[in-house]
């Protein structure tokens, strides 16, 4: 018999964490927390002693906290065993985990795990997994992985993030199975990636030919090289800081994740430590890209600063925000009224995660029987469910109901 849990991450948005049980193993997929500042019970998985001490692997899709920062806290509950993941991903968790850890403290947070946990973590590459398993690119992000486990006969697999819709990032067909757990974070909403891309030009180039200045807070991979990389090659002024700029020219180190080898950025201007102040003290017309999706960090300050008090200037909010963010303030109509923030601020989607039509076409590819639904809250799912429902398919997504089989 197998059952699979969602310790968090189905029904919900972010602390993805799956538990699978069988006889031949028992098995952890990713370890992520909500990026808030809450009780543990909210924020981290819902893992015990129990879990930590009968797993015999933790295998991670890729380095976000939401799939991720749990990890300390697994081996404050006594996991001692080694953790999976492509070398890539390796090479970024800890960074990653060190990120929440400064971010818990800058807000005034506990942690229910010792910091040096971190250190003490152990990795291997997902080639000397002992269990049957094959893999294939996601395409959300460099390391990104989908895994398709083989236990008892039974084929499940995990998308970990999934997009075929990246500028950058080559993501592989997934093969037949028998169960999916399926990241489904735009159900409820149909995106075309293509759209919204050109909406993004649009505001760009009416923003800029209006003397406006387009701040765009990106992730300092994934999405913000995808933008830098877009936004660089058409005829715009490109600011972008420097961790944006690295990380793109480091993609010729990583040609296996690539879609085209040959892609390089156009024209840009590029911003560091030292010209970051003078440059948004000018004011010049632009587009802005800053390593700071949230806006949490210490540099966020001063980009908003250099917009805030124009209505010519806007704030492109491009991907999730967590309550409690900058970023997440400022989509508020309120919050700008009640702080006199006179530039506009708008949510435009990059997709970076299927939207509703992209899990149905996965799901009639694929054929599973059952599908687990996760990355999204229970009422954005519903519909997504009913569907699958009437097409004869067995569908969770919530917490509360284990999936046997
Ligand atoms: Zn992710
Ligand atoms: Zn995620």
């Amino acid at each position: 018999m197998i059952r699979i849990t969602s310790l968090g991450g189905s029904g919900e948005d972010s602390r993805n964490c799956f538990l699978i049980e069988s006889d031949e193993a028992n098995i952890l997929l990713d370890c992520g927390v909500r990026r808030e500042i809450a009780d543990t019970a909210t924020v981290y998985p819902a893992l015990s002693r129990e879990i930590a001490e009968k797993l015999n692997a933790v295998v991670i899709s890729h380095g976000h906290e939401d799939h991720t920062a749990a990890l300390p806290y697994l081996y404050e509950l006594g996991y001692r065993g080694k953790i999976y993941a492509s070398l890539k991903t390796i090479e970024v968790i800890p960074g990653y985990l060190r990120k929440w850890i400064r971010y818990v403290r800058d807000h005034e947070g506990t942690l229910p795990f010792d910091e040096e946990n971190v250190e003490k973590l152990e990795y291997e590459t997902i080639e000397n997994y002992p269990f049957p398993i094959e893999y294939g690119r996601s395409g959300h992000m460099i390391g990104s992985l989908w895994y398709l486990f083989t236990l008892e006969g039974h084929r499940i697999l995990y998308t970990g993030d999934l997009t075929y819709d990246g500028m950058v990032l080559k993501a592989d067909k997934l093969p037949l199975m028998d169960t999916l757990i399926i990241d489904s974070a735009y159900a409820s909403r149909s995106l075309s990636q293509y759209n919204q891309y050109l909406n993004l030009l649009n505001v760009a180039r009416d923003t800029v030919s209006d003397g406006g200045m387009v701040l765009l807070p990106v992730p300092a991979n994934g999405r913000g090289i995808d933008l830098f990389l877009y936004l660089s090659l058409r005829d715009l002024p490109v600011f972008a800081e420097e961790n944006i700029v690295r990380n793109t020219e480091d993609l010729k180190n990583h040609l296996y994740w690539l879609r085209d080898p040959e892609i390089q950025p156009g024209e840009y201007y590029l911003i560091n430590n030292e010209n970051r102040q003078a440059i948004l003290e000018e004011g010049i017309p632009g587009v802005y890209l800053f390593a700071d999706g949230m806006m949490t960090s210490a540099i966020s300050p001063l980009y908003f600063n250099a917009v805030k008090d124009s209505e010519k200037n806007i704030i492109l909010i491009t991907g999730h925000t967590a309550r409690g963010t900058m970023a997440n303030d400022l989509l508020s109509v309120l919050y700008r009224d009640e702080n006199n923030i006179s530039c506009r601020v708008a949510p435009l989607t990059i997709k970076v995660h299927p939207d509703e039509e992209d899990v149905e076409t996965i799901i009639g590819f694929v054929k599973p029987h059952n599908v687990i639904l996760f990355h999204s809250r229970r009422e954005k799912a519903q519909e997504l469910k009913k569907k699958l429902e009437e097409k004869g398919l067995r569908v969770i997504c919530g917490p509360e109901e284990p999936l046997i089989i």
